[in-house]
C-alpha cells in the first residue's frame, strides 16, 4: 500500500546531572541526553525507494530543523502542518469517523502552523548512519550528495557506513510502529485498502501526532520525542533534485566520507570532492572534519580524496557564471533571482524575485537605503520587488505581483544565472509589462512555473 521510509535524528546531545537513590542515598549521576525526531516519509508503494527518495527526506529533515520549513514533502509535527512543501491538499477538521464495524471514534483536524519555528537553529553539521547494504540504496548517488550537501542546505554532512555485520540500526527499532499502528487502524475499520498514502499520513499525523510509549527496546537515548510524518508525492522525486552519480572507484573500501571543502562551488557540484576513510574515527579532530589534525592517524592512516561526479552536466556548468559577467547581461526589465539569508527565509522560501528599472552601476561612496546599508565599491541597481501570493499551488507553481515601491539591489547577493528567469502574466501569457509611468500596478499577476522554480533553488 505505502512506502515508509524512516530516519531517526538525534541532536542537540549534552550531559546532564540526574539524581539516583542508591541505598537510602540521593546522589547525582551524569547521563548522556539528546533530543530525537523519528521521521516517516510516506508514499505510494508503486515507487521504489532509492537514493532519491532517501536524498529529498533528508534535505526536508535538514530544513525542518534549521529553518521549520519543508522544501519538498507535505509535513506534519504536532497536528499542524508545516510551512514549505509542495503537492500540498486540502486538511480535515475534527471529525467524528464511523468504522467499518459500526463505532465511532473522534479524529482531531489538522491546521497549518503559523510560522516556521526552526527546532535546532544553531543545526550546522550532520553526522549520516547508514547500513551499508548495497540493496538499501544507490550508494554512488549518496556519496555525490554528501560532497554536495553543504553547498545545497548550508549544512556538512558526513557518512559512516555501519558495517551490516554489525547488527541492527536504530531505525529497526522505529520502522514497525507506524505499520503497527496502521495495522490496528485497519483492524478496527478506521482505514480502509484503498487508502492511498496521504490518507495515511494524514490519519497518523491525527491519531499518533506524538510518540506513543512502545516496547521497542530503544535506549533512553534514542527515545523518540516527536514524529515528524511527511507525505510526498512521486512528481517529488526529481533526477533535478538528486541527480544521479558515476560510480566511486574503491568504494567498497569506504567507510567514511565527508565533503572535501573547496572555493570552486561550480566544479564541486560536478565533480563531487570528498575525503574518504576505510574507518570511522571519533576523535574530536576528526568530529569537528578536521581530518588533518586527526590523534588517531597512527592507526588510522590518513584521509583518501576522492571524486564522485555527477553522471551528466547538462544544463550545470553553463547555469552559473563569473559576477562580473553575470553584472554586464543585466538591463531594465531583466528578472533577477536573490538569495535571502536563512533569518529572512519565510515562506517565500531562499530565493526573492526582482525586475530591474536599470544596467547596475558601481557606488562610488557607501549609501543608506530603507535602513539598508550599501558600501563603496558595490554594485547595485534599481529594481521592485515580487511578493509571493498565497502559498504554492497544488502543483508548485508559483503566484506572485510586483510592487510598486522601487528598491535598491546588490548584485552580489543575486544568483548568477545566464538563462534568464521568465515570469509569465498570469492571465495572458506575457512577460511582467509597465504602466505608462514606467512603474507597476500590485495587481497583475505573474507565474513562475514549479520547474523553473526547481532548476534554481537546485544552484543555491
Ligand atoms: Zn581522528
Amino acid at each position: 500500500m505505502i512506502n515508509n521510509g524512516v530516519t531517526v535524528v538525534g541532536y542537540r546531545p549534552r550531559k546532564v546531572s540526574v539524581p539516583v537513590k542508591k541505598g537510602g542515598m540521593v546522589r547525582l549521576e551524569v547521563r548522556r541526553q539528546q533530543d530525537v525526531i523519528v521521521v516517516y516519509g510516506i508514499f505510494s508503494a508503486s515507487y521504489k525507494p532509492s537514493a532519491v527518495t532517501y536524498n529529498i527526506q533528508a534535505e526536508d529533515i535538514d530544513s525542518i530543523l534549521k529553518f521549520g520549513r519543508s522544501i519538498h514533502g507535505e509535513a506534519f509535527l504536532n497536528g499542524k502542518r508545516l510551512p514549505g512543501g509542495k503537492f500540498r491538499g486540502p486538511l480535515p477538521e475534527d471529525e467524528v469517523m464511523h468504522t467499518e464495524g459500526g463505532g465511532a471514534y473522534a479524529l482531531p483536524g489538522i491546521t497549518d502552523a503559523e510560522e516556521a519555528v526552526p527546532l535546532f537553529p544553531e543545526y550546522e553539521r550532520s553526522t549520516e548512519i547508514t547500513d551499508g547494504a548495497p540493496t538499501q540504496f544507490d550508494n554512488k548517488t549518496n556519496y555525490h550528495q554528501r560532497a554536495i550537501w553543504e553547498l545545497k542546505t548550508g549544512i556538512e554532512r558526513k557518512g559512516v557506513q555501519l558495517i551490516t555485520m554489525h547488527g541492527k540500526g536504530v531505525c529497526d527499532g522505529y520502522s514497525n510502529s507506524p505499520a503497527k499502528a496502521l495495522n490496528l487502524a485497519a483492524a478496527a475499520g478506521k482505514i480502509v485498502g484503498q487508502d492511498g498514502p496521504r490518507d495515511v499520513v494524514l490519519y497518523l499525523a491525527r491519531d499518533r501526532p506524538t510518540p506513543q510509549t512502545l516496547k521497542t527496546g530503544i535506549s533512553g537515548y534514542w527515545k523518540a520525542d516527536q514524529i515528524i510524518y511527511i507525505y510526498y508525492d512521486e512528481r517529488l522525486f526529481t533526477k533535478t533534485s538528486v541527480p544521479d552519480a558515476k560510480p566511486m572507484p574503491g568504494s567498497s573500501k569506504v567507510h567514511m566520507a565527508a565533503a572535501k571543502k573547496t572555493a570552486d562551488k561550480a566544479a564541486a557540484l560536478r565533480d563531487g570532492p570528498l575525503l574518504t576513510s576505510a574507518y570511522f574515527c571519533g576523535c574530536s579532530a576528526c568530529t569537528a572534519s578536521n581530518f588533518d589534525g586527526c590523534l588517531m592517524k597512527d592507526a588510522f592512516g590518513s584521509v583518501v580524496p576522492k571524486n564522485c561526479a555527477r553522471a551528466s552536466n547538462v544544463g550545470l556548468a553553463s547555469q552559473t557564471m563569473q559576477l562580473e559577467d553575470f553584472a554586464r547581461t543585466l538591463e531594465r526589465d531583466r528578472v533577477v533571482a536573490v538569495r535571502v539569508s536563512a533569518d529572512e527565509a519565510d515562506i517565500e522560501g531562499m530565493l526573492w524575485f526582482a525586475i530591474l528599472d536599470d544596467t547596475p552601476i558601481k557606488l562610488t561612496e557607501a549609501t543608506m537605503h530603507a535602513g539598508q546599508e550599501f558600501g563603496e565599491g558595490w554594485l547595485v541597481a534599481h529594481g521592485h520587488w515580487f511578493s509571493l501570493q498565497g502559498a504554492p499551488a497544488a502543483n508548485g507553481d508559483r503566484t506572485y505581483v510586483i510592487l510598486p515601491e522601487v528598491v535598491i539591489l546588490n548584485v552580489n547577493s543575486m544568483l548568477p544565472v545566464a538563462t534568464p528567469i521568465i515570469f509569465n502574466a498570469a492571465n495572458k501569457n506575457a512577460r511582467p509589462r509597465r504602466a505608462r509611468g514606467g512603474g507597476f500596478n500590485s495587481i497583475t499577476t505573474y507565474l513562475l512555473n514549479n520547474s523553473a522554480w526547481e532548476s534554481l533553488t537546485g544552484l543555491l
